[in-house]
Formats: structure tokens, sequence, C-alpha cells
């Protein structure tokens, strides 16, 4: 590669909308994976906070946007991930992504935005009729233009992000055509290997856990409340009686057991099923079981989150830092992008 930001390093982007604090979903979805590609030298990685995306449905509410970009920082730090090793930086703080995306618009048709599933699945669930906002419906070229921006050959996302990837690669093969160049990279989506955790499903049982719909357990969720959200999650609907038989499939405590056990549990887990389906298993032992499962996971992370709150001036700074280190990367990939289209006129 050329330019001041010369590396061998596989380049891995992914990033969050700071909308809220970062769930039990981004942490099976997306979180772990992320920390695990960090630990490998091969490896460099750049971990964005959204908050461009986040204000194309939260227009009117930047307060949250600003208070949640700290929560999902803490939340970062909390899990594991290392600013020393991963760029942390705000989407807002880099112009030039915005201007590659006014470039990538030009190459996407509207037809091809009303096609993007979960996008669809979005605009229904927020209930926007014929009024949705421009930057909601075009976000996917956004995030093209942030995942293209550092030429990012992985990112680690869950699956309703599949359809974001494909279309990044669509941009990135038509952008390569039409100006007959290679400066853009096509990305590949990480997904994770366990089924059940590439869409978990929120306390309700009904749709993806998600932080715009209230059905989240969260990092941050103190003992008490990952309890009584424990305690009051969706199991299955005939099972009224310990001794009746009861269904594990679409019963979220099995589907969550299934995510968070780890090897040393799938014996007991796995005779816990068999009991549950035959009768004589009550939903409160199998719901106590999955509490301890959770907080041996949850605890550590915890007490880190609580250490890092304590200064809050050291995530500005993380943050400001990391925004500089990413600005360079980006403003030399929208140079080439221009040379490649012909407009850098004056240079
Ligand atoms: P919002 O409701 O504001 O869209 P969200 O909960 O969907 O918030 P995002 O910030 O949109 O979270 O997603 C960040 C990352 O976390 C993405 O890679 C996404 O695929 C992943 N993710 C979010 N929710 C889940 C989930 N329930 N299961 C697996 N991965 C998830
Ligand atoms: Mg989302």
């Amino acid at each position: 590669m050329k330019g001041n930001y010369m590396t061998t390093k596989e380049i891995v982007l992914t990033g969050d909308r700071p909308t809220g604090k970062l769930h039990l979903g981004h942490y099976v979805g997306s979180l772990k994976n992320r920390v695990h590609l960090q630990a490998n030298s091969q490896n460099k990685l750049f971990v964005m906070i959204a908050d461009q995306q986040a204000l194309t449905d939260h227009a009117k509410d930047p307060e949250k946007i600003r208070k949640s970009l700290y929560d999902v920082a803490l939340d970062y730090l909390a899990v594991g991930l290392d600013p020393k090793l991963a760029t942390l930086f705000v989407q807002s703080q880099i112009p030039e992504l915005a201007e590659l995306t006014m470039y990538y618009m030009n190459l996407v048709s509207i037809a091809r935005l009303h096609r993007n599933p979960t996008v669809k699945t979005e605009i229904e669930q927020k209930g926007y009729g014929g009024s949705v906002p421009t930057g909601f419906f075009v976000y996917p070229i956004s995030q093209a233009s942030d995942i293209t921006a550092f030429k990012a050959m992985k990112v680690p996302v869950g699956n309703d992000q599949k359809p974001m990837i494909e279309q990044t690669r669509e941009i990135v093969r038509s952008f390569n055509y039409t100006y007959q160049t290679n400066v853009l990279v096509e990305p590949k989506g990480l997904y994770p290997d366990n089924e059940a955790a590439g869409r978990l499903p929120g306390l309700d049982g009904n749709t993806k856990m998600s932080k715009s719909l209230n059905n989240g357990i969260f990092l941050a969720d103190d003992a008490n409340t990952l309890q009584k959200k424990v305690m009051s999650m969706y199991t299955d609907p005939n099972h009224v009686r310990v001794e009746d038989p009861g269904q594990i499939e679409e019963n979220m405590v099995f589907h969550y057991l299934d995510v968070f056990g780890r090897a040393e549990d799938f014996k007991q887990i796995q005779a816990m099923k068999e009991h549950y389906q035959h009768g004589g298993l009550g939903d409160v032992k199998v719901k106590r079981y999955l509490l301890e499962i959770l907080n041996r996971e949850l605890e550590p992370i915890r007490k880190k989150r609580e250490m890092y709150a304590q200064d809050l001036g050291e995530i500005t700074r993380i943050l400001k830092k990391g925004s500089k280190q990413a600005q360079a990367v980006v403003a030399q990939t929208l140079s080439e992008v221009k040379t490649a289209m012909g407009i850098n006129y004056f240079s």
C-alpha cells in the first residue's frame, strides 16, 4: 500500500451504533470475535463508534448518542479491546467518510437499497411508513464507506449485517470496474461459529436482541438486574406444571444455554434438556442454572467496566487519539479514490 499508512497486516474494521449500552447479542455476535482477532498480531483492528449512523434514526436525540458514546467505549474496554492494539475511533470525527459516501451513492440505485432485507425489517420495526429519513435509507452505503476507507478485509459482525457486507462488496466491484482501478478491497464478513449466536434473540423471544427494542441483557447490568431479567425470560408457554413435558425449541432459556455454555457444561445442559422434554424439571431451576453461567461470564466484565468508568477523561483521550490515527488512514484512501476518479484536480 502506498502513502503514509503502510502495513502488511490484515485489516479488520467493525463498529457499533451509540444508541445505548452494548448487550449480550453484541458480545456473542461480534465483540468476542474482535477480541480474538486482536490477540493475533497479524491483524490490525479499527473499531468505530458509528455516531453518524446512529443519528440517521435519532436526529432529534443527539444527547442520547453523546451519552452512549461513552457507554459503548466503556463496554469495549470492559470486554478486553485494548487501545494499544486496536484503534478505537468516532465516525463523525472523520468527515472524509461522508465524502466517500457521496461518490458511492452514485453507484447504487434506489431499487437496490429497497432490496436490503435488514433495512426493510428495521423500517417496519420503527414504523416509518412513507417517511423514512433519507440518511437512514442510505446507511448501508455509508457503512460501505466505513469499511472500504480502511481497505478492511475482515469485518466481524452478526448475521443481520450480511446484506451490508454483500452491498459493500458490490460497491467495491462497481467502483473498481467503473474507474478501472484496484484501489478498493472487497471485504469478507466474519460471523460467529455458533449458529445460535449469529442472531441472538431478545428476552421476549420474538426478535433479535437489540438496543432499540428494549429486550436486552446489557453487559453493564448489575447482578440484581440480571437476575430479574433471566427470571422473566420467555420459555415454553404450555409448560404450566413442573411435571408437564416442556419444549426446548424456541425456548429462550435453552437457546441461551446453547450460546453461553462452555464445553465443560455441555453434558449438564444435555441432561437438563432431556429432563425438561420428559417432564419434571421446572423453569426456575433451569433459569437459576443459566444465571450461574451468565454471571460467570459477566462478573469480570462488570468489574472492569466499573474501574474504567472512574476516569471518563481517559476515555475521551483514547477516542480522540484513535480518531486522529483513523483519519490519517481514511484521508489516504480518499485521495487514492479521487485520483482513480480523475477529480484530484489540484494535487
Ligand atoms: P440498534 O437497535 O440501535 O440498531 P443493535 O442492538 O442492533 O442497535 P448495532 O450497533 O446495530 O446494535 O450492531 C452492532 C453489531 O452487533 C453488529 O455487528 C451486529 O451484527 C451485532 N449485533 C447486534 N445485535 C445482535 C444480536 N442480537 N445477535 C448477534 N449480533 C448482534
Ligand atoms: Mg442494529
